[in-house]
């Protein structure tokens, strides 16, 4: 059994979760050549290693998350939060949101 932690609900068996992609930052598209945006869209690295992937925890809180997780072992040494929604959080803070505490997402 796999079990992967959802920075929202904690360790959970990973069929409660769907695989989305490595993770990957999309180009300008105002900036960017047909080749790049096509190998943005469609290429992956698919290493037999560590990797940084999205997962969407559809059994649970309905969110996505990013993971870091080794491909052949499915260790995962991080799980936090996508970095839009980090950067949200950072604004609660600096408006007197109350977050204190929350750093965004959980190590394990
Ligand atoms: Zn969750």
């Amino acid at each position: 059994m796999i079990l992967l932690p959802c920075p929202y609900c904690g360790l959970r068996n990973a069929s409660e979760f769907r695989y989305v992609g490595e993770l990957s930052e999309r180009p300008d598209p105002n900036a960017t050549g047909i080749e790049d945006w096509r190998a943005f869209l469609y290429m992956r690295d698919n290493p037999a290693g560590w990797t940084t992937e999205t997962w969407f925890h559809r059994a649970g809180c309905r969110r996505h998350f990013v993971v870091e997780r080794h491909t052949v072992t499915n260790e995962v040494r991080d799980s936090r939060l996508p970095a839009a929604q980090l950067r949200d959080r950072e604004d609660e803070r600096a408006t007197g949101g109350n977050v204190a505490d929350d750093r965004g997402g959980a190590t394990y």
